[in-house]
């Protein structure tokens, strides 16, 4: 399986066993993405830079 690198163009390869919210690395870019699930089909958006002590 594989999804299309939002940032660079280039196919990314999913693992079979992909879950949307899993995080993968472009090997081209080295962006990190995020994989969310839309109509069936798993596709990537740029992960948000994740800041672990927000809110409050
Ligand atoms: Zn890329």
């Amino acid at each position: 399986m594989e999804a299309q690198c939002p940032i660079c163009g280039s196919p990314v390869r999913l693992p079979d066993d992909v879950m949307p919210g899993e995080l993968i690395e472009c090997d081209s870019c080295g962006a990190t993405l995020e994989v969310y699930e839309q109509n069936g089909m798993f596709l990537l958006r740029e992960a948000e830079e994740i800041g672990e002590d927000w809110g409050e």
